[in-house]
């Protein structure tokens, strides 16, 4: 499928993916980021997972990184989102059988973890006739017992940690776990906080899509890669 068929109008000042030139990022400068995502030295990294895309290193550290437009920023691992410059690993599909499962119609139960409701209200906006979800067979719905699988945003409050492990035993297998956002997938800027408790090890997470939040057709571009609906 080609989507979308043309390519999105992004608001000016939209961030995608980090360029790095190449150029040495000093401790000192990578120490100024304020989520820990750059591994600064002579090969510098941005790590997705902990970007929120503020785009302060480009001021900071301006020969080393840049921002392109690229929204496609969805991948399968953590390890995936540790960006060095170079190419990008697109999201892998899932294996067949759970296309043959998943792959028509997908429901998903969101989890709000004590998120600050950005990553929602993007989330929110795939219902609208801008990006038309259902279009693809994929809805949410109320109820997990009526779910395919989680996604979850927020940083995993420690006030919504059993909330969020019972909303996820509640979904019949096979499922999935998708985690929405810098702070579902690193605490983002809440990384460390004593009230945080980070996503619970007993979520496999199937699909990270990093933001903050992640621009709506980030994470749609995210889904139906996961779905093996485009490649
Ligand atoms: S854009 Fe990302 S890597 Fe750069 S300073 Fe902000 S959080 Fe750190």
């Amino acid at each position: 499928m080609k989507f979308p068929a043309r390519p999105p109008v992004l608001p000016d000042l939209f961030r995608g993916l980090p360029v790095l030139t190449g150029q040495e990022i000093p401790a000192e400068s990578a120490a100024l980021c304020p989520t820990g995502a750059i591994k600064a030295g002579a090969k510098p990294q941005i790590d997705l997972g902990r970007c929120i895309f503020c785009g302060r290193c480009a001021q900071f550290a301006g020969n080393a990184v840049s921002f392109s437009r690229e929204y496609r920023l969805a991948a399968s691992t953590r390890a995936g989102m540790l960006h060095a410059g170079g190419e990008y690993p697109a999201a892998r599909a899932l294996d067949r059988e759970a296309r043959r499962i998943f792959g028509h119609s997908l429901k998903l139960r969101q989890v709000s973890a004590g998120g600050c409701a950005a990553c929602e209200a993007d989330v929110n906006v795939l219902g609208t006739l801008a990006f038309d979800l259902g279009r693809f067979g994929i809805q949410f719905v109320a109820s997990p017992r009526h779910a395919d699988g989680i996604l979850v945003t927020g940083p995993v409050t420690k006030n919504m940690q059993s909330a969020l492990l019972d909303t996820y035993a509640a979904i019949p297998e096979p499922k999935l776990a998708i985690a929405v956002g810098a702070c579902a997938i690193s605490g983002g800027i809440y990384s460390g906080s004593p009230e945080t408790c980070g996503m619970p090890e007993s979520i496999p997470v199937d699909l990270y899509i990093p933001g903050c939040p992640p621009h709506p057709i980030t994470i749609l571009d995210g889904l139906l890669r996961l779905l093996g609906r485009i490649r």
